[in-house]
C-alpha cells in the first residue's frame, strides 16, 4: 500500500515518453501542439474594408462622385482620384488610392453625388494588411492545446494539418458476473453495468477518441485472455473491478501473468484503496475499483492526468485549488479521503451520499475536496485543496 503522494511520484517518474503526429485540423481538437507555428502569411493579406459604406480618394470637400462598386472577394482593381468614391462592402479590398472608408450610416446619396456627414479621418475603417499577425510571426507556441478559437486562427492562415503529440488509445475492461448491460431485462441479483459509459463519457470529454470496451466474466482463463488482446490493441488499459481481494477478482493475477509489472497496488485513501497501477513497456494499465464512485474518483485523480501528460500537456497530479469550506465538517478516517463536493464561486460544499458504490451526489459534483487522515474538525470558512471534476 502506497500513500496518496506516493502513487503519484510513481506515476510522474514513469509517463511513456511523447510521440508525434501529423493529423488535419479537423481532428486535431483538443491536441497539444508540438511544434511553434509561424504564419505563412499577413491577416489580413491586403487591406480590407471594416465597414459596409465609401472608399474615398480623400479631398477637402464632403461632397464626392461615386464610380462604382467593390464586393467581398471582388478583384478587380480601382483606380480612385481625389473626390471619387466606390461604394465598398465589409471584408471588400480596399483600392491603394482609397485613404478612408466612411460608413454608410454617414453618407446621403443622390445618384452619383455622396455626401458624407462628418469629415473622414484617414485611414478610417481600413484594417491595414498585417493588422492581426504578419508573415513569419509566431502564430502559436508548441504546447498550445487546440480549442476552437486555435483551429479557427490556423485553419484562417491556411494550415490543413499540424504537428501534435498523439494522444493514447484507450481500452475499458469491464468485470463482473453481477452485470447487465442497460436495456436488457434486470433479474435478481444483477446490477447495470455503468462504469463503461462513465468512463467512456469521461474520456470523450478530453478528447479521447479510439475507446474499445471488453467485457470479462470473473474467471481468470477469461480475465487473462481479454487483457492480454486489450494490450494488444490499446496503450492505456482501464480495467473496471475484480482488483479487490475476493475469491473472484481475478485481475491483480491475470496481470501478474501476463508480465505487467505493478507501479503500485492499493493506496491508502477513500475511496479507491484498491487501486492498481502497472506498465508493460509504453503500455499503461490502470485497475479501477469496481465501485464506481470510486473508479470515477480514481479516473480523475489519477487516469486523466497521466493520460493528460502521455498527450503533451504541462500539468501535474495533485493539482488543486483552495476553496472555503461552506460549513464545519468533521473527519475521522484512517486513509485520506477524497469527497464528492459541489463548489460555488470561492466556496465548496461537502455533498451527502459519499459512499463509494453511489454516484447520486457525484452526479451534482463539481469537485472532490482532498482531506488528511485523522480525526479532527473543520470550520465553516477553513481553507481546504479542491480537485476540480467533471
Ligand atoms: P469489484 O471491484 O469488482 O469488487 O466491485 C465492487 C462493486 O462495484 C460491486 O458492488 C460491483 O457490483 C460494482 N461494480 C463493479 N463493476 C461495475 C460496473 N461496471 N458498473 C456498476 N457497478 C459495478
Ligand atoms: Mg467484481
Amino acid at each position: 500500500m502506497v500513500s496518496v503522494q506516493e502513487a503519484f511520484s510513481i506515476l510522474k517518474n514513469n509517463v511513456p515518453a511523447l510521440k508525434v503526429v501529423e493529423m488535419s485540423l479537423t481532428s486535431a481538437r483538443k491536441h497539444i501542439l508540438a511544434e511553434d507555428l509561424y504564419a505563412p502569411m499577413s491577416m489580413p493579406p491586403f487591406r480590407q474594408s471594416a465597414m459596409d459604406g465609401f472608399a474615398l480618394g480623400l479631398h477637402d470637400s464632403l461632397e464626392y462622385e461615386i464610380i462604382g462598386e467593390i464586393k467581398a472577394g471582388d478583384v478587380h482593381q480601382v483606380n480612385l482620384l481625389p473626390g471619387q468614391a466606390v461604394k465598398i462592402f465589409t471584408g471588400a479590398p480596399v483600392p491603394d488610392s482609397a485613404q478612408a472608408v466612411m460608413q454608410i450610416e454617414k453618407v446621403t446619396q443622390e445618384g452619383r453625388v455622396l455626401k458624407l456627414v462628418e469629415a473622414p479621418k484617414l485611414n478610417m475603417n481600413i484594417r491595414p494588411i498585417g493588422e492581426q499577425n504578419s508573415k513569419g510571426d509566431l502564430a502559436l507556441q508548441k504546447g498550445t492545446q487546440l480549442n476552437a478559437a486555435c483551429i479557427g486562427f490556423l485553419a484562417g492562415l491556411g494550415f490543413t494539418r499540424v504537428n501534435v503529440y498523439q494522444k493514447p488509445t484507450v481500452g475499458i475492461i469491464v468485470t463482473g458476473n453481477e452485470l447487465v448491460r442497460p436495456g436488457l431485462p434486470l433479474t435478481y441479483g444483477k446490477i447495470y453495468e455503468s462504469n463503461s459509459i462513465m468512463l467512456q463519457t469521461a474520456l470523450q470529454d478530453d478528447s479521447y477518441n479510439i475507446i474499445k470496451t471488453y467485457e470479462v466474466n470473473d474467471d481468470f482463463e477469461n480475465t487473462k485472455m481479454i487483457l492480454e488482446q486489450a494490450l494488444t490493441e490499446n496503450e492505456v488499459i482501464l480495467v473496471s473491478g475484480g482488483i479487490s481481494v475476493g475469491d473472484y477478482d481475478f485481475v491483480a493475477q491475470a496481470l501478474e501473468y501476463l508480465g505487467v509489472e505493478t507501479l503500485f497496488y492499493k493506496v491508502k485513501q477513500k475511496p479507491g484503496k484498491p487501486l492498481f497501477a502497472g506498465k508493460l513497456k509504453d503500455k499503461r494499465v490502470f485497475a479501477l475499483p469496481g465501485n464506481p464512485a470510486a473508479s470515477l474518483t480514481c479516473f480523475y485523480v489519477y487516469v486523466l492526468p497521466t493520460l493528460q501528460m502521455m498527450s503533451g500537456l504541462a500539468r501535474d497530479y495533485g493539482q488543486t485549488e483552495t476553496k472555503k469550506l461552506a460549513h464545519d465538517f468533521s473527519v475521522s478516517n484512517a486513509r485520506n479521503q477524497f469527497l464528492k463536493a459541489q463548489i460555488i464561486g470561492e466556496e465548496v460544499t461537502i455533498l451527502t451520499h459519499q459512499n463509494s458504490s453511489m454516484l447520486n451526489t457525484f452526479s451534482v459534483s463539481n469537485g472532490l475536496v482532498y482531506v488528511e487522515d485523522g480525526g479532527y474538525e473543520l470550520s465553516k470558512g477553513d481553507s481546504v485543496a479542491v480537485y476540480v471534476v467533471g
